[in-house]
């Protein structure tokens, strides 16, 4: 139910998704003393896990590393949404969050005063369209890298000809008869694997239709070491901790040998697939990426399904490119021709930098992409301010509890040194350093990143700009940042400065 909550609070959070969560059980832990409030624009928490419906919808991370450290994940390593939202259901109940948690509250403004050291934050009622104002000293975003309201849906000539329905996965209708209907899939990714087997059984024929392949890697959605662990007894905490440093050791040398071995790492893949689908099937053309594994997040299919529901003769896959839309379905640019009664886009995200909110800082508009971004938590010029940007290669959450002991420490830091404001600053050293876009595009290069690249923040050359990706490396440094040091500048309000004089 939606309270009604308002006025100053020592931290606001943006976004109850798997992120706001995550942050307010460390800021509740490591800074006891500290308010706080969450503002989430919908009207429950979850984040992706709530706004994603469609048929299937299951994490391809494993949920040792996806689940936080602190709360022990007991099912299969890949969880259906509703799995996950019943797991961060019970961190909120565990930990009693929720009368920390403003639904149906969209921020729509952030205002940031360097005398007063205070935000001043806007928010609509969803419900009632009212708007809020409420303060706080330090601002924690986590409202997630895209556009909650909208997929990307690419536009095609002739789409308003067509006669069947064309559906984005990311709003995908709760009414929609998918019986007897043949149904295009259009996208390779994590999500057009996962729909594509799930709606095999269930609708007349799925095509998977691809302009390019994607890998995929097949395997039990089972752990054995935790299954085992459990077998001899070991509590559900020794699992989780255990079974987390297993999947991290184990995603850390897939990640190694994909940078010193990529051909031998692609060669396992494909292999993989040809155990599902055969000799004769075409796997060069339909399953071999151009580019190396890994550059692109690798998508996990639990016990091979999307194989298997191709080998069934339920799915099939087209890579080709599609000419136009037809009346009844594609063209597709090789001549060929694909009937559809349902065209599914699972063209991917809208990438949203911040929300999408207003910034300003001392009455002047903050323009993201002319900040430089402080390992990719902070940016130059706007202070109190910390943003969680999980990672693509390892799970998401590891870095939701990384940056949770980092800001924690930060604002104890701040506090013990009576402080009010932190900002970094480019020190002497960094003048002349190369400024550059966020993420390296050789390094990672999904399609809704390389579309809003100008809108993100800059990476710098030297180190400690740089956001880099890395969750082993930023394991080992994070803990031991330096907070005195020349790139973290405090001050103290007038007001504290003339009281301590
Ligand atoms: C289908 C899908 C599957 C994925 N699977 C994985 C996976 O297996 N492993 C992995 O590591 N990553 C995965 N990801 C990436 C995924 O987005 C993150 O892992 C993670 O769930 C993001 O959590 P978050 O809390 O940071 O953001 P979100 O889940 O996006 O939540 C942000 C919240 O902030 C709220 N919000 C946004 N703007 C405002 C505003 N202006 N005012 C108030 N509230 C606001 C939103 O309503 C939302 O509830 C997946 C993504 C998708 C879309």
């Amino acid at each position: 139910m939606t309270q009604n909550i308002d006025g100053h609070f020592d931290v606001l959070i943006a976004g109850a998704g798997i992120s706001g969560i995550g942050s307010a059980y460390h800021l509740q832990t490591q800074c006891p003393g500290k308010s706080y409030l969450i503002l989430e624009a919908m009207e429950d928490f979850g984040g992706t896990w709530r706004t994603h419906t469609y048929p299937g919808i299951r994490s391809d991370s494993d949920l040792y590393t996806f689940g936080y450290r602190f709360k022990p994940w007991v099912g299969p390593p890949i969880a259906t949404a509703e799995e996950i939202l019943n797991y961060m259901g019970e961190v909120i109940d565990e930990n009693e969050i929720a009368p920390h948690i403003q639904y149906s509250h969209t921020i729509t403004a952030a205002s940031y005063s360097s005398e007063e050291k205070l935000w001043t934050v806007r928010a609509t009622n969803s419900a009632t369209g009212k708007e809020k104002t409420y303060t706080c000293t330090f601002l924690w975003m986590c409202q997630g890298y895209y556009n909650h309201a909208e997929g990307y849906t690419p536009e095609w000539d002739g789409m308003e000809d067509f006669a069947g329905e064309i559906v984005h996965p990311q709003t995908w209708p709760e009414d929609i008869d998918l019986k007897g209907k043949r149904v295009v899939c259009i996208g390779s990714g994590a999500t057009a694997a996962t729909l594509v087997p799930a709606i095999a059984g269930e609708c007349e024929h799925v095509t998977l239709l691809q302009r390019s392949p994607t890998y995929f890697f097949p395997a039990e959605n089972r752990s054995e070491f935790a299954d085992e662990l459990r077998r001899i007894g070991v509590s559900d905490e020794l699992v989780h901790e255990l079974a987390r440093k297993k999947a991290l050791f184990d995603q850390d040398e897939t990640c190694q040998r994909c940078l010193t071995e990529p051909d031998v790492v692609k060669a396992e893949l494909l292999e993989a697939a040809r155990g599902y689908l055969g000799p004769d099937f075409d796997i060069d053309k339909h399953f071999t990426p151009s580019y190396r594994p890994w550059q692109q997040r690798l998508a996990f299919i639990p016990d091979g399904d999307l194989f298997q529901g191709i080998a069934s003769g339920a799915a099939s896959v087209v890579t080709d490119e599609i000419d136009r839309f037809t009346e009844t379905g594609l063209l597709l640019k090789s001549g060929e021709r694909l009937d559809a009664d349902i065209i599914v886009t699972a063209t991917g995200f809208n990438l949203s930098v911040l929300g999408g909110i207003p910034f300003e800082v001392d009455g002047a508009p903050v323009d993201f992409s002319q900040t430089v971004t402080y390992r990719g938590m902070m940016f130059t010029g706007v202070p109190n301010m910390a943003w969680v940007f999980g990672y693509f290669r390892a799970s998401w959450t590891l870095r939701v509890d990384l940056m949770g002991d980092f800001v924690c420490r930060l604002l104890n830091h701040m506090d013990a040194e009576g402080m009010d404001e932190v900002r970094v600053e480019l020190r002497a050293e960094d003048k002349d350093m190369e400024i550059l876009p966020w993420m390296d595009a050789d390094n990672f290069n999904p399609g809704y990143l390389m579309r809003a690249m100008h809108l993100m923040p800059k990476r710098g050359s030297n180190p400690i700009w740089e956001h880099t990706q890395d969750y082993w490396k930023e394991r080992d440094e994070l803990p031991t940042v330096d907070l005195t040091a020349e790139e973290f500048v405090y001050s103290r309000r007038a007001a504290a400065r003339s009281t301590a004089a």
